[in-house]
C-alpha cells in the first residue's frame, strides 16, 4: 500500500498547527510582501502564501544569512600590547543589535513550505559547510536544529529545469517531510527519521490518508511534470568542461553581462562570502576600540572578488568571471563534491536584467 506513510490534514488547520509550535521552533513560511513572496518568520494570525510559484530570494538566507555577525570584540590588555583585540562570543556580547540572530542561535528551526529544488540546495550547501576538510559551525549549528518541510511543486515556471538535474516536482532530497497541496487538504509524507518524529509528535492533527488522496497527489505531480518543458542535456558536462578553460566560447557568453551579481545572490547553491571587521571607534581616538566581525554574501561576478592586495586581479574581465561561475558549478564542484551545484530553479534566468539564460549557455557548451 503506497499510502502507508502518508498523513492528511485540512489546509485550514495548518495555521493553528504552526501556531502551536511557535515556542518550540523559529518558523519560516512563504509570505507575500509588496507583490513578492519571501520566506519570513511566522507570526500568529499570519497567512501562508499557498499558491506561490517560487520565491525570488532563495531560502538559503535562513541558515546562511546575507549578513551575519560572527563575534564582537573590543580592545583589551595582553602581554604584548595593551590595545590588542579580544573576541567576545555572541552570547556574551552586550549591546548586540541583532535580536533575530541571537534568537536563531538558541531555537530550533522549522522551514515550512520550501520547494523541493531549494530543499535539495540545502543538501548541497551541507557538503560545502559540513565537509570533511572544513566545518562551518555558524551554518551547521542552525542546520542541525532545522526541520525542513517542503511543498511539492504544482506550478513550475517556464524557466524551471530541475528535471535536467535529477530533480522533479516531488523530489525528496533535503526534505524531512514533503507536503502535497490537494486544495482543501494537505497530504504529508515523512522522508527522514526527523520527519517521522515530527509527524508522530503532531499525530493528533493528522489522519491516515486514503488511497484516493494518494491517487490525487500522483495525478497532480504527473501534471506538474508535464509543465516542465525546459530540458537541457547536461550529460558529461563536467567532462565537456574539463579541457575548456581556454576555449573561445568564453569570449562570447559574457558579452551582455553587467556584473550585477543578481544571478549569484539569488542562487540557492551559491555560497561565497566575505568577512570584514566593522570598527566602532567609540567617543574619540583615545577611547577603546570595539567592533564586530561580519560575514556577508559575495559574488564571483564582482571584480573586487579576486583583487589581490598587490593590485593584480586574476579575473580582470567579465569573461573570466562568467567562466568561473559556470566552471565552479558544473566542473569544480562535480570534481570536489561529486555534485553539480545547480538545482535548475531558474532564478538566475528569471532575474538577469539582460536575459542571460543559463540553459542556453549549457546547451552551447560543446567542445567535442
Ligand atoms: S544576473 Fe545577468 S547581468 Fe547580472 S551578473 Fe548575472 S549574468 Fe551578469
Ligand atoms: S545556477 Fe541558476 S538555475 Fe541553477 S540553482 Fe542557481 S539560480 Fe537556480
Amino acid at each position: 500500500m503506497e499510502n502507508v506513510k502518508f498523513k492528511i490534514i485540512k489546509k485550514k488547520k495548518v495555521l493553528s498547527l504552526l501556531d502551536s509550535l511557535t515556542k518550540e521552533y523559529n518558523i519560516f513560511i512563504p509570505v507575500e510582501k509588496n507583490g513578492d513572496i519571501r520566506f519570513s518568520e511566522f507570526n500568529s494570525g499570519q497567512d501562508i502564501s499557498w499558491d506561490y510559484r517560487n520565491t525570488k530570494i532563495s531560502p538559503k538566507e535562513i541558515l546562511f544569512p546575507q549578513t551575519e555577525t560572527l563575534f564582537y570584540f573590543e580592545a583589551g590588555a595582553s602581554a604584548q600590547s595593551n590595545r590588542s583585540m579580544v573576541p567576545i562570543p555572541i552570547e556574551e556580547s552586550k549591546g548586540s543589535t541583532s535580536e533575530t540572530n541571537d534568537k536563531q542561535r538558541t531555537t530550533n528551526y522549522l522551514i515550512f513550505g520550501i520547494r523541493p529544488c531549494d530543499a535539495k540546495a540545502f543538501s548541497l550547501l551541507d557538503k560545502i559547510f559540513g565537509g570533511d576538510d572544513f566545518q562551518d559551525t555558524y551554518y551547521l549549528k542552525k542546520r542541525k536544529q532545522a526541520t525542513i518541510v517542503s511543498m511539492a511543486c504544482n506550478k513550475p515556471q517556464s524557466t524551471c529545469f530541475c528535471t535536467s538535474l535529477k530533480g522533479k516536482p516531488d523530489n525528496e532530497e533535503g526534505s524531512d517531510v514533503i507536503l502535497f497541496d490537494l486544495e482543501e487538504n494537505i497530504l504529508a509524507k515523512p522522508i527522514t527519521k526527523r520527519g517521522e518524529e515530527f509527524i508522530e509528535k503532531l499525530s493528533s492533527w493528522f489522519k491516515k490518508a486514503k488511497e484516493s488522496d494518494v491517487e490525487k497527489k500522483n495525478k497532480l505531480i504527473d501534471l506538474s511534470l508535464k509543465k516542465i518543458q525546459s530540458q537541457v542535456d547536461i550529460r558529461n558536462i563536467k567532462e565537456r568542461l574539463d579541457n575548456a578553460f581556454d576555449a573561445s566560447f568564453w569570449n562570447e557568453i559574457h558579452q551582455k553581462c553587467l556584473g550585477c551579481g543578481i544571478c549569484t545572490y539569488l542562487c540557492p547553491t551559491c555560497h561565497c562570502f566575505d568577512i570584514t571587521d566593522e570598527i566602532d571607534s567609540g567617543a574619540g581616538a583615545s577611547a577603546p576600540s570595539k567592533g564586530k566581525r561580519v560575514r556577508c554574501w559575495d559574488s564571483c561576478m564582482y571584480p573586487l572578488f579576486t583583487l589581490h592586495a598587490s593590485g593584480h586581479n586574476p579575473r580582470p574581465t567579465y569573461k573570466e568571471r562568467m567562466r568561473q561561475r559556470i566552471m565552479h558549478k558544473f566542473n569544480y564542484c562535480p570534481e570536489n563534491f561529486k555534485e553539480i551545484f545547480c538545482v535548475g530553479c531558474g532564478r538566475c534566468i528569471r532575474n538577469c536584467p539582460v536575459n542571460i539564460d543559463l540553459r542556453e549557455i549549457l546547451i552551447s557548451i560543446d567542445f567535442s
